[in-house]
């Protein structure tokens, strides 16, 4: 049995983040409820024992509650409980738990500068001279790695996407995406270990996206080598985020803030009951997921949680950005305020969400942090569903898109290419993308839009809408395995399908190799070209121009006047996307061309000195003013 001494803690800068401040003389504790009438601390000596210590918790006049704890509690585990309105709660690892037992049922304590891995006092976050520059990939770490071909010994975890960073280096994307890897709900950690090592040998489904957090501050278990030893998940993510930062690559963290797994549940539903969640007028949970809750970012407490949450992960372990799922469910202040608090760690992290919300929040429409409202919130950007719909067709039915034939959406491509300027304030807060892990891969999506035409007519499709991603104006994000023309088998919500429909097939490489070189050919060339990233909007405006075309199945896009700014004089980029050979008039000179007919160069595929030219069926041309 631990000594319990109970000391009068010294009245400190209220954070939530602090909820145990570990030292081998002591262990702090500190948890925040307006509510509560009591609250106790139950320190365990270990992750499954049921016998415990008791440690009440004192009110200070800032609604924190304090203990103070005597002696090295390193390796204990502790939870937490509340009194109010005449019942205890359950117990639950606190809402800040920094690091868990299995499943993350109970917080464990244990010095965090023992979880880093060798040289990571050395890690820093890549360069990153202009935010234009930036190529997301989004990926899952499971996806990524789980294939027989993956090539990774570590498969299913944190460390065998760390052995694949060559790819990503070699693709020339910038940032990496990732899907969800904080502690969530949807996965058994028990059972992980074994399916880590043997993928085939399982009967359990161990994938899930992981849009459900439990505890929002500690790595996911499932992606750890051991999820029963608290550090190892800690210590593998950031060995993971240390990986890509020697190659380059920045780590933009999926953080799910909206909802949690469960209201009744999760720790922000125990601790302080209801406090965190917004509700609605009958007592029941609002649910603008449709997860089955909604939190509250207007709430004080909970707007502080959030901007703590993401600077912890930000100086902790070193993370590069944030991609905030259903950010329509913020609230705008909360979002600027994120923005500022993350300004102070470093003004190159990015930040950026999806501007809606699945169903209506309880909460007045026009303050929060929807993507019409984007230039409120200055240097956070949002998902374009504009350029998405327009290039391939809305996930909400099965039409097809400008790439695939329909020119119901030029108008709407031609606004995605300079950033939709009406709702995104700077361009580099449009991000401009067709797929990711929501709705059909791109292969997918094409087959069940254009079913009757032939795989190389669908590819021809494939690149020519990732093309207009590539050159718009906007923020490129990729979804991860497209380059490898990935499928998902026709399944349009692959939230917790089994490994074989989410994994990325490596070997697709060499067998769709022309595709892959595409899109490195097409990034590097994005890469090359200051004049497709050209950063504020009064420079857009100035140098993009629409040329004149009579078939509404051309796009004619040019970026003029660019001495001093790109190795160009001027950049034309023809869309075509119609079965049929394009022509159009261009300014007559010299210049490089840098793709056409499913081609692409960053060095050049040859020079031509005309005025006229043809575009080739569902393809792009791009030439460089030399
Ligand atoms: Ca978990």
């Amino acid at each position: 049995m631990l000594t319990v001494a109970l000391m009068a803690c010294a009245n400190k800068q209220a954070r939530l983040e602090n909820e145990c401040l570990y030292s081998s003389r002591n262990a702090q504790f500190a948890f925040w409820s307006n509510i509560a009438e009591q609250m106790e601390v139950r320190l365990y000596d270990d992750a499954q024992t049921t016998t415990f210590e008791a440690v009440p918790l004192t009110k200070g006049d800032d609604d924190f509650w304090r203990a103070k704890v005597r002696g090295d509690l390193a390796g204990k585990y502790y939870t937490v409980r509340s009194f109010q309105n005449g019942a205890w709660s359950e117990e639950s690892p606190g809402i800040f738990a920094k690091a868990v037992s299995v499943n993350g049922a109970r917080a464990a304590i244990l010095d965090l500068r023992q979880t880093n891995p060798d040289g990571w006092a050395n890690d820093r976050r890549p360069e990153m001279t202009d935010p234009t520059d930036i190529v997301i990939y989004e990926t899952h770490i499971r996806d990524f790695t789980m294939s027989p071909n993956s090539g990774v010994t570590h498969k299913g975890q944190f460390l065998g996407l760390a052995e694949r960073v060559d790819y990503l280096k070699e693709l020339g994307i910038t940032h990496l995406q990732i899907l969800p890897f904080f502690d969530y709900g949807s996965i058994d950690e028990t059972k992980t270990i074994s399916n880590n090592v043997k993928p085939s040998q399982t009967t359990s489904n161990l994938y899930n996206w992981g849009y459900d957090p439990v505890n929002y501050n500690v790595p996911e278990g499932g992606y750890s080598s051991d999820p029963y030893n608290p550090s190892a998940r800690i210590r593998e993510a950031k060995a993971m985020i240390m990986a890509l930062h020697a190659d380059g690559i920045r780590v933009v963290m999926d953080v799910v803030y909206n909802h949690t797994y469960n209201a009744e549940g999760c720790a922000l539903g125990r601790v302080v009951p209801y406090y965190f969640y917004r509700m609605n007028a009958d007592g029941t949970y609002a649910n603008g997921s449709a997860c089955g809750n909604e939190t509250a970012s207007d709430h004080e407490m909970m707007r502080q949680f959030m901007i703590e949450s993401v600077c912890y992960w930000a100086r902790e372990y070193h993370i590069d950005g944030f991609r905030f799922d259903l950010m329509g469910i913020h609230d705008q202040e909360t979002m600027r305020q994120i923005r500022a608090a993350l300004d102070e760690i470093d003004p190159s992290i990015l930040t950026y969400g999806e501007g809606w919300s699945a169903t209506a929040p309880a909460y007045p429409a026009e303050q929060l942090a929807m993507k019409k409202y984007t230039y409120l919130m200055p240097r956070v950007g949002a998902f374009s569903d504009d350029i998405r719909n327009a290039l391939i067709g809305s996930p909400f039915d099965h039409e097809r898109g400008f790439a695939s034939g329909n020119p119901a959406g030029v108008k709407d491509v031609m606004r995605g290419l300079i950033a939709c300027p009406e709702w995104s304030g700077e361009p580099a807060q449009h991000i401009s993308y067709i797929t990711c892990h929501d709705n059909y891969c791109l292969r997918d999506r094409i087959a069940v839009s254009a079913p009757e035409e032939s795989q190389a007519t669908q590819l021809r499709m494939n690149k020519l809408a990732q093309t207009a991603v590539l050159v718009s104006q906007g923020t490129a994000f990729l979804y991860g395995g497209e380059e490898v023309f990935r499928t998902k088998r026709g399944i349009d919500n692959s939230y917790q399908s089994p490994d074989s429909i989410n994994v990325i097939a490596w070997e697709n490489r060499s067998q769709f190799s022309d595709l892959y070189t595409y899109y490195r050919q097409m990034i590097a060339i994005r890469r090359a070209h200051k004049g497709f990233r050209l950063g504020a909007a009064d420079a857009v405006k100035e140098h993009v121009e629409f040329l004149p075309t009579d078939n509404e199945n051309l796009i004619i896009y040019a970026i003029k006047d660019l001495e001093g700014i790109d190795t160009a004089k001027s950049l034309i980029v023809l869309l075509n996307g119609s079965a049929k050979t394009a022509e159009a008039e261009i300014p007559e000179a010299e210049y490089t061309v840098l793709a056409h007919d499913g081609e692409a160069d960053a060095q050049g595929l040859g020079l031509l000195r005309t005025n006229r030219v043809t575009v080739e069926p569902y393809s792009a041309t791009i030439l460089a003013q030399n």
